[in-house]
């Protein structure tokens, strides 16, 4: 029963895929026939760019906000009162938020290197097309930075979408939930039950994602015509070489340094995995390949791997971060609005935070992206442009999230001597 459930919705999410794509492509075609073809004018200006194109698009994107701060404060109350079970594994435990999170922050940086290189959002000029009431990034300093992450009044922070102080407070709930255990348990089933009811809003909203794509990048291109395809390309090209690094050169190196078993091999292995993980869109779906896999072909112990996957499908997604970190510097080059030192460190914390609020499912990378975006003032409405190219990117960066996982479960169980060399060299 469960499992034909399960199909159903794999189904559903294909054929939500589709559709987005099909909303992209057909979105795509009819803005540059109205950018080459109709002249401005009351049918083109006021009735499809500013009137249909502007109002669904823009619906969309309310719905969208709507979502993040309930969104992100559950999922990240449950992901901190998972992390702070982990006291009970103690070295184990804590070994491996660390490895996580230093990871995740790494993976930011690497994008924001990398985009900072290929410069995406140059030449796409987006505050032609933007609200008039747009925000721009103020610049705060490093100092403030921080000390901005503490809220003085919480209920105020969520009320006005604070990322950065909902997330601390968030965490501080959810690890003092785990700690007072049966006293608070019906606090954390409310969490637990609105995360899912949360959950359940955000796939009834993502239907609607196709008219929203459509919508917004018709009104794009009827306004920018061929001028938006390269910086889209870019765009796609800096977050595929983002994933390549931190998957083949930083998780390796960190495999090579840690445990000296040969990366090939490693890979070898693990591809089936991976190719899971790309198929299906999301880490959840895929811890129990991941479990088997890493104890029959790795030779990682089920007593390391059995907490560690699942945690990491909850809170580390290095890939989901790559393609926040260079989708920033594409909407800031795009909008014009330059982040500086403090920006992009508050950049690599949120993201890193944001990737323990994002769970293991489709398309749940974008939603906490626009919190990532808040958080340095840039106009969510950036997010529309890149979302329609973001299934492709979702399989992918999946593939790295679940790799992430996967390494630093390895390197775990081999310091925990929880590792089995012969399986590891053994041609299965
Ligand atoms: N699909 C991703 C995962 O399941 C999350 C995301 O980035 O949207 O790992």
């Amino acid at each position: 029963m469960a499992d034909n459930t399960n199909v159903k919705k794999e189904k559903k999410k294909m054929g939500l895929t589709t559709r987005i794509f099909i909303g992209l492509l057909s979105g795509l075609a009819l803005g540059i026939i109205l950018n080459l073809f109709v002249p401005h004018g009351y049918v083109r200006d006021v009735i499809f760019v500013d009137g249909i194109f502007y109002v669904i698009g823009n619906g969309f994107i309310r719905l969208m906000k709507m979502l993040v701060v309930p969104l992100v404060f559950c999922s990240l109350v449950c992901g901190a009162a998972s992390i702070g079970d982990t006291k009970a594994l103690g070295k184990v435990g804590g070994k491996t938020i660390v490895f996580y999170l230093f990871t995740t922050a790494f993976a930011v940086t690497v994008a924001i290197t990398v985009a900072s290189f290929i410069r995406p959002g140059i030449g796409l000029d987006m505050s032609s097309i933007q609200a008039a009431d747009s925000i721009s990034a103020e610049s705060t300093s490093a100092v403030d930075t921080i000390l901005n992450i503490i809220p003085e009044n919480p209920i105020q922070s969520l009320a006005e979408g604070t990322m950065l102080q909902i997330i601390l407070f968030a965490m501080l709930v959810g690890v003092l939930l785990a700690q007072m255990g049966e006293r608070a348990s019906l606090i954390s089933n409310l969490f637990n039950q609105t995360n899912d009811l949360m959950m359940e809003m955000t796939n009834l909203i993502m239907t609607l994602a196709p008219f929203g794509v459509f919508c917004m990048i018709a009104r794009t291109f009827s306004n920018l015509g061929f001028d938006a395809f390269i910086p889209l390309l870019k765009y796609m090209g800096s977050v595929v070489i983002g994933l390549a690094i931190q998957c083949f050169l930083v998780y390796m190196i960190l495999l090579i340094l840690f445990t000296r078993l040969n990366p090939i091999r490693f890979l070898k292995k693990f591809f089936p995995v991976m190719a899971f993980a790309f198929s299906t869109s999301t880490s959840n779906a895929t811890i129990p390949v991941n479990i088997e896999t890493l104890e029959e072909k790795i030779g990682v112990s089920r007593k390391i791997s059995s907490f560690t996957i699942p945690l990491g499908a909850t809170i580390n997604m290095d890939g989901t971060s790559i393609m926040q970190g260079v989708a920033v510097v594409f909407a800031s080059q795009a909008y014009g609005i330059h982040l500086g030192l403090g920006g992009y460190l508050t950049v690599i914390a949120t993201a890193t935070l944001a990737s323990i609020g994002t769970a293991g499912i489709p398309s749940v990378g974008l939603v906490t992206l626009s919190m990532v975006f808040t958080a340095v003032g840039l106009p969510v409405e950036g997010i529309m442009l890149i979302m329609g190219v973001d299934r492709i990117l979702d399989m992918l960066r999946t593939a790295v999230n679940i790799t992430g996982d996967a390494v630093c479960t390895t390197i775990v169980a081999f310091q925990n001597k929880d590792f089995d060399i012969n399986v590891f060299n053994a041609d299965n």
